[in-house]
C-alpha cells in the first residue's frame, strides 16, 4: 500500500514569534521548499508570545558578543522595519532604567557599558533633575535613559507573520501536538495525533517544550527548561499619568528577569510586573495551575536543586509579593513613590521558558543547537520576541548547506 505521510523539506514545530519568523524566513529565501509549521494549539502565540510586556528591548542588558547583544540589536531594527511595512503599530517611547540607591550605580554604570558596546545609540546618564523632566513622578539616584527602547504588540506580530507565511504557500497545521519524532535514512518522522509528518530538516521552537522536544529526537540537552510565572498587575486608567515611558529598575545581574517594572503598552494602558516566581506548570497562568508531569521533571532534575540551594532568598521573596499586593506595590513604589495600592487592579501572567544547566545556572544567552538536520532552540528567553527576525535568520543560516543539498520532493 502507499503511504500517504504528507512530505515536506522542512517542518517547523511551534507558532510562537520565533517558529513563525523562522518558517517565514524560510518560505521568503527558499521560496521552492515545502515548508510546515505545526502547533499543538489552535491558534498562533498562545503562550510566551501572547503573554508578555511587549517591549522592543535595545540590547542594553546583554554581555557584548553574546547571541542576545547581537540579536536583539539586529532583530529591534528587522521588527520595526516589519512593522512600518505591515503597518502594525509600535511606539519608539524609551525608557529610564533608574537607581534608587548607592550601591546600584556601579551597575547602572555597567548597562550604560554594555549598551554602548552593543551599539545602541543615545544613551545618557541622568541626574536626579533631568530624571524628573523625563519621568516626573519617577524618584532616583541617577537613570540611564534609553531613547531606542520601543513597544508593540507581538501577537499581532505573529498574526502578520502567519499570514505572509500562508500567503507565500507555507502550510499552517494547527492542533497537530509533535508525540514523536524518529530519524531514519531519508529524512525525520513526526508523529502527531492527526497523522504522521515527514520532514528533510526540522526546527524545533516549541519555547516551554523545547527540551522536551529535544529529548523526542533522541537527544540528551545538558539544559532543562524551569517555568518561571511572571504576574502583572494594570494600573487604573486616572492614575496612568503617573508613568510617561517605560521605567525599569536595575536589574540584578545574577538574574536574567529584569526585576518588576511598568510598561506602557501599545493600546495606551499601563501595566506594572512581571515578577518571577515557580511555576508549578509550565503552560500554567494562574497561581492554582499544577502540572503533575511538569513538578515531577523539575523536582527531579538536579540541577533545580542546585538553583534553588543558589537563590532559595531571591526566590523566597518573590514568592511572598506574588501572595503580598501590599508587598508587590512597596516594591514598585521605589521608583514611583506616588503609587497607592488601589491604582492596581489585576492583571494577566506569562510563563517564561528559562533554560537551567545541571550546575544549576540560570542559563543567560539563547541557546540554538544544530544536530544533523535538525535544530532545537533550547532557550529563547526575553528578548527573544524583540529578535525573533534576527533568530530566524540565524537558524536559516545554520541549515544553509542542508537545504541547499535537499533533494526535491514537491
Ligand atoms: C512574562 C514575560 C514577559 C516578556 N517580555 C518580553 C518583552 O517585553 N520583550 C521581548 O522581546 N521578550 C519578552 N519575553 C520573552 C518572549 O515572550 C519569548 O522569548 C518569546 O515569545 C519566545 O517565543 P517562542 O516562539 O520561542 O515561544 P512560544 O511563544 O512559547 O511558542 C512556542 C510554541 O510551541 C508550541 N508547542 C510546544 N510544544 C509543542 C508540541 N509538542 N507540538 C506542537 N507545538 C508545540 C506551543 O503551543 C507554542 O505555540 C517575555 C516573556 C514572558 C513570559
Amino acid at each position: 500500500m502507499m503511504d500517504r505521510t504528507p512530505v515536506y523539506d522542512v517542518v517547523i514545530v511551534g507558532a510562537g514569534i520565533v517558529g513563525l519568523a523562522t518558517a517565514h524566513e524560510v518560505v521568503c529565501s527558499r521560496p521552492h521548499l515545502k515548508v510546515a509549521l505545526v502547533d499543538k494549539e489552535p491558534l498562533p502565540a498562545r503562550h510566551q508570545t501572547g503573554h508578555n510586556s511587549g517591549v522592543i528591548h535595545s540590547g542594553i542588558y546583554y554581555r557584548p558578543g553574546s547571541l542576545k547583544a547581537l540579536l536583539c540589536h539586529q532583530g529591534a531594527e528587522l521588527l520595526t522595519r516589519f512593522c512600518e511595512e505591515e503597518h502594525i503599530p509600535w511606539e519608539r517611547c524609551g525608557k529610564v532604567v533608574v537607581a534608587t540607591h548607592a550601591g546600584e550605580l556601579p551597575r547602572l554604570a555597567e548597562l550604560l557599558r554594555r549598551g554602548v558596546a552593543n551599539g545602541v545609540p543615545d544613551l545618557r546618564l541622568l541626574s536626579e533633575a533631568e530624571l524628573r523632566t523625563i519621568e516626573p513622578h519617577a524618584r532616583g539616584l541617577r537613570a540611564l535613559h534609553v531613547p531606542s527602547t520601543g513597544i508593540v504588540s507581538f501577537p499581532r506580530v505573529a498574526q502578520a507573520l502567519a499570514e505572509r507565511f500562508r500567503a507565500r504557500g507555507g502550510n499552517l497545521l494547527f492542533k497537530h501536538r509533535v508525540t514523536a519524532m524518529a530519524t531514519h535514512s531519508a529524512g525525520i518522522r513526526l508523529e502527531t495525533p492527526r497523522g504522521s509528518l515527514e520532514a528533510g530538516v526540522v526546527i524545533n521552537c516549541a519555547g516551554l517544550q523545547a527540551d522536551r522536544l529535544a529529548r523526542l529526537a533522541g537527544l540528551a540537552p545538558a539544559c532543562r527548561i524551569v517555568p518561571f510565572r511572571g504576574e502583572y498587575y494594570r494600573i487604573r486608567r486616572e492614575r496612568r499619568h503617573l508613568v510617561r515611558h517605560l521605567i525599569y529598575p536595575v536589574p540584578d545581574p545574577r538574574f536574567p528577569f529584569l526585576g518588576v517594572h511598568f510598561t506602557r503598552l501599545v493600546d495606551g494602558s499601563l501595566e506594572a510586573g512581571p515578577n518571577a516566581v515557580l511555576a508549578w506548570s509550565r503552560e500554567g497562568y494562574r497561581k492554582r495551575d499544577v502540572n503533575c508531569r511538569d513538578i515531577v521533571e523539575t523536582l527531579g532534575f538536579r540541577g533545580f536543586w542546585r538553583l534553588v540551594g543558589r537563590y532559595w532568598r531571591p526566590g523566597v521573596l518573590e514568592m511572598v509579593r506574588s501572595f503580598s499586593k501590599k508587598r508587590f506595590v512597596a516594591a514598585l513604589r521605589v521608583l514611583l513613590p506616588e503609587l497607592e495600592a488601589d491604582d492596581l487592579l489585576p492583571g494577566g501572567a506569562g510563563v517564561r521558558a528559562q533554560a537551567v544547566g545541571t550546575n544549576g545556572a540560570l542559563i543567560d544567552d539563547f541557546v540554538i543547537h544544530k544536530e544533523r538536520a535538525m535544530v532545537h532552540v533550547l532557550n529563547a528567553p526575553s528578548p527573544a520576541a524583540t529578535s525573533s527576525l534576527a533568530i530566524a535568520s540565524h537558524i536559516v543560516g545554520a541549515v544553509r548547506d542542508i537545504l541547499a543539498g535537499l533533494p526535491r520532493k514537491c
